[in-house]
């Protein structure tokens, strides 16, 4: 075996300047969204009242910032991208103090060590002068001619970084990023105008605002009409503590399938708002549906010495002093905000997008698993083994969901129950969502007779069945090896049709409009539409990017006509812009195709109280067998009882 050869000592040396900024780097810029973030809070504080943000490629081929910002005298860019050199503090006691976006005095240096950077600037009617550093080395100052204010290129970024670039995002998810940096920066500064134009096109455009209010409809299009105020009790101005919160919430029935729209602001300062959200969540306390989100605003303003920005490299996190009462306070303010506003009644006309907006609308307890899916959904995908426990008679009558006209069965004695019956039931009650649905789906149900014929082969796990009787026109009872099954003929075939009809979901083929719908969304989205657009074409969305939003020209068939293609559309949007790469199946793509496939199974499947003949029993008993799991309905409760020979023995004392 050869011996492992040991590293030799090297000596202890000070790195050289290019390499400590080169090291150091890595923290402020790990990616594009970074650098413009650090390049725009420096136009903000050389009091800027205009910004343009231009990106190319995700800002990986070019960044350019321009602003029209105090500038920079021609002998001090020289130090502006030094290391440690800033303008905006002169000592250890103004970090208790800081009221600049910047302090650290590292962007620029950092940016340069991985870049090729251009700072060009002008003061008022002075000369403009220019530095360049390419990747860490700098040139000498000259002339050029620009407008009065300051302007930064950085072009091909990390392109001499290898192992920062193998790390770096799709520019599409970049590019997502860096439109919320200017709807972030938009926000913080509502007098400053805001520009963000993606390889060439504008994506975000906000005009310097006399009011939040204007700004606000700026990022969120017309949605932003919809967004309350926050409002604290008049007793919350009593409580401890100086901190204030104020802003906008949306009301319950308005939300986003994630988190994204949601924007803190600590003393003008965008934050992350992870740490906020649980508060945020709270004060909303049962009125948002489980995996719904709501939008916001909300400012946080304190004394600057109760606040710590200097935690983070990029400032995104800050530490607050009194985190826990500032927490509760935010609570307590979209509490007091939501309690004005009425709880939005639920949908009574049932239409084939109902179950998504009325997701957005309904205002249940949160009982459910935090699926995206709904429940209905998941119950049917999760459980695929969902098996008919032994439930008593009584019990199976207690489940049956719709209200009966035939005769209850009447209370029957333990004695009669057969032996080893759970006296619990054991499907769980339907959901009001359930209910609600069941109690729309009136119409023509569809003879088995008439339902093409299954395409899969019959499963061997099932033995073929015989039909012998309908039970109150409800239950299909039958023979099948050495057992009887007691069927509920709406919940079996429902769970066919679900089957058959989710397979055939997959067209997404577009058709169009005859005249286009124009959805109002915000900047964000729209960027994203904007870098989707073959993924949205490929399910049969066309669209022309407008000043108010989206003009929708073409869209999946099965949004024809019908309500609920705004939602699906803000949806996928905001999916969009944050779905990890390579992602090919959106949530809300195949929330939506459940759906159909579930309102249409529904609405066509035989009812409770429909008499059914012999040959269309003997037909839902042999496509029964077909499906992968004919034991649970598409709610994951059971469509059968199962009574084997052997029970019955038992029961009767056959067996000794
Ligand atoms: P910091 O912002 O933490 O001071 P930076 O490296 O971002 O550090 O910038 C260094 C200095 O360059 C700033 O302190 C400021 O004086 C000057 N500067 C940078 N960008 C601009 C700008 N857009 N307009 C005017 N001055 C700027
Ligand atoms: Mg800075």
């Amino acid at each position: 075996m050869a011996e492992l050869e040991k590293p030799t000592r090297v000596e202890i040396k000070q790195l050289d300047e290019l390499t400590i900024g080169k090291i150091a780097a890595g923290e402020v810029v790990e990616r594009p969204a970074q650098v413009v973030k650090e390049l725009v809070e420096n136009a903000f504080d050389a009091g800027a009242s205009r910004v343009r943000i231009e990106i190319e490629r995700g800002g990986f081929d070019r960044i350019t910032v321009i602003d029209d910002g105090h500038g920079i005298p021609s002998e001090e860019l020289g130090l502006a991208i030094t290391r440690h050199a800033t303008s905006k503090l002169s000592g250890p006691d103004d970090l208790n103090q800081i009221e600049t976006k910047g302090f650290r005095g590292e962007a620029l240096a950092s940016i340069g060590a991985v870049s090729e950077l251009t700072v060009s600037s002008r003061i008022g009617e002075g000369e403009g002068a220019q530095i360049r550093v390419d990747n860490g080395i700098v040139s000498e100052v000259e002339a050029a001619g620009i407008a009065p204010g300051t302007r930064i290129d950085v072009l091909n970024l990390f392109a001499k970084v290898p192992a920062r670039l193998s790390f770096q995002r799709r520019p599409s998810t970049e590019t997502a990023a860096i439109v919320d940096v200017g709807v972030q920066s938009a926000l913080s500064e509502p007098s400053a105008g805001v520009i963000v134009e993606i390889d060439g096109r504008k994506v975000l455009d906000c005009p310097p605002s006399e009011s939040a209010e204007d700004r606000l409809y700026d990022l969120f299009g017309a949605t932003s009409a919809e967004l309350i105020p926050l409002a604290a009790s008049a007793a919350d101005a009593d409580a401890p503590g100086e901190e204030r919160w104020t802003g906008w919430i949306s009301p319950p029935g308005l939300t986003r399938s994630r988190s994204d729209d949601i924007h803190i602001l600590v003393n003008g300062r965008p934050v992350a708002p992870g740490p906020f959200l649980q508060a945020v969540r709270r004060g909303y306390h049962t009125r948002l549906m489980v995996g719904r989100h709501p939008m916001g605003v909300l400012t946080l303003t304190l004394p600057p010495n109760e606040v710590d920005v200097n935690v983070h490299p990029t400032k995104r996190e800050v530490r607050l002093k009194n985190s826990w009462r500032v927490l509760e306070r935010l609570e307590r303010s979209i509490k007091h905000t939501l309690s004005h506003i009425a709880t939005i009644p639920e949908a009574s006309e049932a239409t084939v997008l109902e179950g998504i907006s009325e997701r957005a609308e309904s205002t249940k307890p949160a009982s459910r698993p935090p699926a995206k899916l709904p429940e209905w959904a998941s119950a049917a995908s999760e459980s695929p083994t969902v098996q008919t426990r032994f439930s008593s008679a009584r019990t199976a009558a207690e489940v049956q969901p719709r209200e009966t006209k035939r005769p209850e069965s009447e209370l029957i004695t333990e004695q009669n129950t057969l032996p080893g019956m759970d006296a619990e039931p054991i499907a769980p009650s339907l959901s009001s969502e359930e209910r609600e649905l069941h109690r729309h789906a009136v119409g023509e149900s569809t003879s088995p007779l008439d339902e093409p014929a299954p395409e899969a082969a019959a499963l061997p796990d099932l033995s073929e069945m015989i039909p012998l009787a309908q039970l109150a026109d409800s239950y299909i009872l039958a023979e099948g090896g050495d057992e009887l099954f007691i069927i509920d003929q709406h919940a079996l075939h429902e769970r066919i049709r679900y089957q058959r009809l989710r397979q055939q979901m997959v067209s997404w083929n577009g058709q169009n409009l005859v005249s286009p719908v124009t959805i109002s969304i915000g900047a964000r989205q729209k960027a994203a539409a904007v870098a989707g657009q073959p993924k949205l074409s490929e399910l049969g969305i066309e669209f022309e990017v407008v000043d108010e939003g989206l003009e929708v020209t073409s869209v999946p068939e099965v949004l024809v006509g019908k309500d609920g293609l705004e939602e699906f559309l803000q949806d996928i949007l905001i999916e969009f812009a944050s779905a990890p790469d390579g992602t090919s199946e959106f949530d809300a793509v195949t929330a939506l195709r459940d759906h159909v496939a579930f309102m249409r199974s529904c609405r066509g499947a035989v009812k409770a109280n429909e008499r059914l003949n012999l040959a269309q029993m003997r037909r839902l008993l042999e496509d029964m067998r077909t499906v992968p799991n004919p034991w649970a309905c598409v709610h994951g409760r059971p469509t059968v009882l199962r009574l084997t020979i052997d029970h019955l023995d038992k029961h009767f004392g056959r067996h000794g």
